[in-house]
């Protein structure tokens, strides 16, 4: 016999009107929600909070725009000077290409104020792009972060694979639907806070939500099994064995080819291997995205000029390594080599 096919109701007008009422009465006062829109500052904001919470970007997001205030301020400074007021949020690809796109748009003196527009620029997906067309300029597009992912799935009923495309692209067309007849940036907004508010991960807060009325998940109470739940990742294991090399009190620095994280950035140098198991020897295990990479340092070693004539070394002071390169990884290294 034939599955029957499940029917979703869109969103009313009624509950885009409760939700903007209650995202008026309710909303943070983050800094990046200025009454005047500065397109900059949403883009900055919105490519930190990919990362992490909203209370982590926080202090990261103020030291940032206090140096880099506008959009010129930032493709105007060399990257090496942008690179620590990055340090400490991970994705260092994301201020490459959030100073790249700077230079871009400086240049062309035109900021793009469509999503289509803005993905044509390095480091815009489709949630970066919609989120700035939207929040910055208006444009009826609805904007799918997980926290709104977490709220349709669970106003919808929504009981299917969520990340897979097709699903996904429902949901778009969805949320799409939440900005028609209102303003965009106002029920985009109120989604995301809902999500962070309210609709949580664990103990939603039901009967104080403004869509409790026509949420299915919460009529048929099956909060708990919706959204599905993906499948973690597993984290890769890597062994890496940095060589820590003095030369005038400079250290030597190279490309990173070998390692699957900070890619082209200058790291140590010393080769890196993906294993099945973790080694039984190491100093310390450094997290990043989904590698966990292990790591034995060796005692530093002073190098004398005949060593290096094969080698393409970068020469940095310590004190200038996170210009080079943001991670905390290599001033962890550093710090268990100097104690050998
Ligand atoms: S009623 Fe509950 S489950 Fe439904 S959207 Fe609101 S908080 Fe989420």
């Amino acid at each position: 016999m034939k599955k029957k096919a499940v029917i979703y109701s869109s969103v009313t007008q009624a509950d885009q009107h409760s939700l903007t009422k209650w995202y008026r009465k309710n909303k943070r006062p983050l800094p990046w929600r200025k009454k005047k829109k500065n397109p900059y500052h949403i883009w900055v904001s919105e490519v930190m909070l990919q990362q992490t919470t909203v209370n982590a970007v926080i202090p990261y997001y103020e030291k940032f725009i206090k140096k880099f205030s506008t959009l010129k301020s930032l493709a105007k400074t060399p990257l090496p000077e942008v690179l620590p007021y990055w340090s400490g949020l991970g994705y260092y690809s994301r201020v490459k290409n959030l100073h790249k796109s700077a230079k871009i748009i400086h240049e062309k003196k035109y900021f793009p104020k469509t999503y289509k527009e803005l993905m044509k620029l390095p480091g815009f997906g489709p949630y970066t792009a919609r989120a700035v067309s939207s929040l910055a300029f208006e444009e009826t597009v609805g904007v799918l972060d997980a926290n709104v992912i977490r709220v349709l799935c669970r106003y919808l009923g929504f009981k299917k694979a969520w990340w897979k495309t097709k699903e996904k692209n429902f949901l778009q067309k969805e949320v799409d639907k939440w900005t028609t007849n209102t303003s965009s940036s106002l029920i985009n907004q109120a989604l995301m806070e809902l999500g962070s508010l309210i609709c949580t991960v664990k103990k939603p807060l039901c009967l104080a939500c403004p869509l409790n009325k026509n949420c299915k998940a919460f009529k048929k109470n099956q909060i708990s099994l919706i959204p599905l739940k993906k499948k973690k990742k597993e984290k890769e294991i890597w062994f890496w064995k940095p060589i820590v090399l003095f030369q005038k009190n400079k250290i030597a620095l190279i490309n990173n080819h070998s390692l699957p994280v900070l890619k082209n950035y200058p790291l140590l140098p010393g080769k890196a291997v993906k294993r099945k198991n973790p080694p039984t020897r190491y100093d310390f295990i450094h997290s990043i995205t989904h590698h966990n990479i292990y790591i034995l340092t060796s005692k530093k070693k002073s190098l004398s000029l005949k060593n290096l004539s094969e080698q393409n070394f970068l020469w940095s002071y310590t004190k200038d390594l996170h210009k080079q390169n943001p991670s905390s990884l290599l001033q962890k290294v550093l710090s268990y080599s100097q104690n050998l």
